[in-house]
């Protein structure tokens, strides 16, 4: 049985070509640097973001962390948003990898505010009882559907650069921001020291992200995703996949925004849904159910029951993902059932 899959854009399978790829991938041992096809993705990699080096890594929650470790020494303080993904679904990482203290930001719907940043910033050497700011964090597109301006991103990383502190960018979604933005993306990797962005979500690969910078840290990080346990041998199956999704799948994601407003327009005429439309941005619907009858376990059952995959509510929130293998049918399809179901 075919299912319409709105839990994420993680469940996407891989298209055709990429199967096809995969099969005729050119491989080798990418720990010994002999995997060409591995290279090939880690240079084309960099070059979209303009940074000079790249590294594959098994996922964007491991991308993250090597970025932490790599920048960071043990004991210093990392500033970030209260609500990013690092902090909050990161099962605590940056504690037992790093080693590193988060210091939490509070956050306006993602967004950060430079002056808070700045005041934040200390040194070890300023005082015996300081640990020192070690990285700042920003996170684009936010995991709670919105992309945050390219202004407030620039004003940060300038506070950063007066202070000689590194700047990561958690860009797991980092395609669906420059679509949603209309900008190419090194605009808003310009803004950042090192990015991770992931292959598996919106753009269809398999497994895997990129972690990019410059030429010396990603040649620190590479030693450091060996010790995670990260170096990969034949990845270049993965590479052959990766590649497909950087050339061939970021013009879609741009379907699946138009999807995603057209599902949250049709939700929001279901009585007693509330839809956040205004944050709707990339692919990614919010809502309530609280005024409805149903509870949101009932509605997941009778809905996989219609071939429908949904995840519960969370924090009193359901989240509708619209994805490529989603059609605009499939999302009539959808609010058909519920609204049949409501
Ligand atoms: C999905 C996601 C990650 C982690 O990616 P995984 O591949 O699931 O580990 C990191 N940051 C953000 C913002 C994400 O949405």
């Amino acid at each position: 049985m075919k299912y319409i899959d709105l839990r994420s854009d993680t469940v996407t399978a891989p298209t055709d070509k990429m199967r096809e790829v995969m099969f005729k991938a050119v491989v080798g041992d990418d720990v010994y640097d002999d995997d060409p096809t591995m290279k090939e993705l880690e240079a084309f990699a960099a070059k979209l973001v303009n940074k000079e080096a790249a590294i594959f890594v098994p996922s964007g929650t491991f991308g993250n962390q090597l970025s932490l470790f790599t920048h960071c020494n043990r004991g210093d303080e990392v500033i970030l948003g209260e609500d990013c993904h690092i902090v909050m679904h990161e099962v605590g990482a940056s504690s037992v990898i790093a080693g590193v203290q988060l210091r939490t930001l509070r956050s306006n719907k993602g967004e950060l505010n430079p002056e808070n940043i700045k005041s934040k910033i200390r040194s070890g050497e300023d005082d015996i009882h300081f640990p020192s700011t070690g990285l700042i964090c920003l996170e684009n597109a936010h995991s709670n559907g919105r992309v945050i301006p390219l202004s407030n991103m620039r004003e940060i990383y300038t506070i950063a650069k007066e202070n000689n502190i590194p700047v990561h960018l958690d860009g797991a979604r980092l395609f669906n921001a420059a679509s949603y933005l209309n900008i190419d993306v090194k605009e808003l990797t310009r803004n950042c020291d090192s990015v991770m962005f992931c292959l598996s979500k919106g753009l269809c690969a398999p497994v895997g992200s990129i972690l990019a910078g410059t030429n010396d840290f990603i040649k620190k990080a590479k030693k450091k995703r060996k010790l995670m346990g990260g170096g990969l041998r034949q990845a270049g199956f993965l590479a052959a996949a990766g590649l497909v999704a950087l050339k061939d799948m970021r013009e879609n994601l741009t379907n699946d925004h138009e999807n995603a407003l057209f599902l949250g327009t049709e939700l929001s005429k279901i009585p007693g849904i509330k839809v956040r439309q205004d944050d709707i941005h990339i692919n990614m619907v919010f809502f309530s159910i609280k005024d409805t009858p149903l509870k949101s376990d009932v509605i997941v059952s009778a809905l996989l029951e219609k071939g429908i995959k949904i995840n519960g509510e969370e924090d009193g929130e359901m989240r509708f993902v619209t994805n490529y293998w989603v059609k605009k049918e499939d999302v009539m399809y959808v609010v058909k059932c519920l609204k049949d179901l409501l």
